[in-house]
């Protein structure tokens, strides 16, 4: 339960972002400047090989309502997140990036539509327009065509993580304590309202995106099989079409040597479908292995994170914000 008088939590996952550190808290703020109650700002340093640890103690030390949680190694943004929800003690709370690409001042935007609008749980940013090339383009709308067919949730492309919702959510969040965490699916999963607000995206201030093609992909699927078990029958489907066709087959070649007597040669056609059905079957245990690999983690219930150490304020230490 929520009984502390924090408005607003801000929670920032930061991964190699020293010169965005700096920058960010004057945006935050310059743009939270008129903010009508008291936030926190939460920055989760995701184990950075560079200065962020440095800048960000910084930042702490100006007392300011900022809580510094520092990983012990790389977790991956999804478990910073996580972090950030077991520490957040506003009404409303807010997952932003650390790179400036999303300005804090949606942020006034998003509470002050939750407050306007007592029905909707959670306001999402979409970009209107997305700065990126058109392969990206295309397979990002494929993938969401397959993770919509695969799912019962619905998948909204182009929503992003930056978002600010209701307390209620953010308890829902952290009940799902699953090790694979795919965010998207984990807030289209636990339900509530949410209200798509466009947003310009800007480009990253410093430093490089973490994410490659090959990295897409392999975050795409592990979505795909931390929400859909659907893969899993692919191999009960084919292995039933599979029979029916031989079955067939069989039973054409069984007459042709009876009414014609015609020999079938078929040296061509065997090795080829035995290669075919070799790839096919192997293909499928890749399938039930992805699926036993994560059940396998799963159950060791290790934690999502590790903190190495962790800053927080005295509730009448800071200054007011
Ligand atoms: N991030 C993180 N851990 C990681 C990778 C990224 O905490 O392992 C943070 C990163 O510092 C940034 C946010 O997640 O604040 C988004 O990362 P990035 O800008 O690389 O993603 P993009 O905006 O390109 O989708
Ligand atoms: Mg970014």
């Amino acid at each position: 339960m929520n009984n502390s008088n924090v408005k607003l939590s801000l929670i920032i996952p930061c991964y190699n972002e020293e010169k965005n550190i700096a920058p960010l808290y004057d945006l935050i703020k310059k743009d939270l400047g008129q903010f009508h109650g008291t936030y926190e700002m939460i920055f989760v340093n995701d184990g950075s090989r560079d200065d962020t640890r440095k800048e960000l103690k910084k930042i702490h030390a100006k007392k300011d309502y900022t809580k510094i949680i520092d990983f012990s190694r790389n977790f991956g943004k999804e478990a910073a997140i996580y972090a950030g929800l077991l520490e957040a003690k506003g009404e409303f709370i807010s997952i932003m990036d650390a790179d400036l690409q999303q300005r804090p001042k949606y942020v006034l935007d998003m509470v002050n539509f939750l407050e306007e609008n007592e029905e909707y749980d959670c306001v999402a940013a979409f970009q209107k327009r997305r700065k990126e090339s058109m392969i990206l383009r295309f397979f990002k709308k494929l993938f969401y065509r397959l993770i919509n067919k695969m799912t019962k949730i619905t998948f909204v492309q182009d929503a992003s993580d930056f978002r600010t919702f209701r307390r209620n959510m953010a308890d829902a969040i952290i009940e799902m304590k699953e090790y694979f965490r795919f965010s998207k699916g984990i807030f289209s999963w636990i339900g509530f309202e949410t209200y798509y607000m466009p947003y310009e995206v800007e480009k990253r201030a410093n430093g490089k995106t973490k994410w490659s093609f090959s990295k897409l992909f392999h975050y795409g699927v592990g979505g795909i099989i931390s929400f859909s078990t659907m893969p899993l029958r692919f191999s009960t489907v084919m292995g039933m079409g599979c029979s029916f066709c031989s079955l067939i087959y069989l039973v054409a070649v069984v007459l042709k040597r009876l009414l014609h007597g015609v020999e079938i040669p078929g040296y061509a056609t065997i090795v080829g479908l035995i290669l075919l059905l070799g790839g096919l079957e192997l293909f499928a245990i890749g399938i039930m292995g992805e699926y036993l690999a994560r059940t396998y983690v799963e159950t060791k219930k290790r934690p999502i994170f590790i903190a190495r150490e962790k800053l927080s304020y005295k509730e009448d230490e800071g200054k007011m914000s």
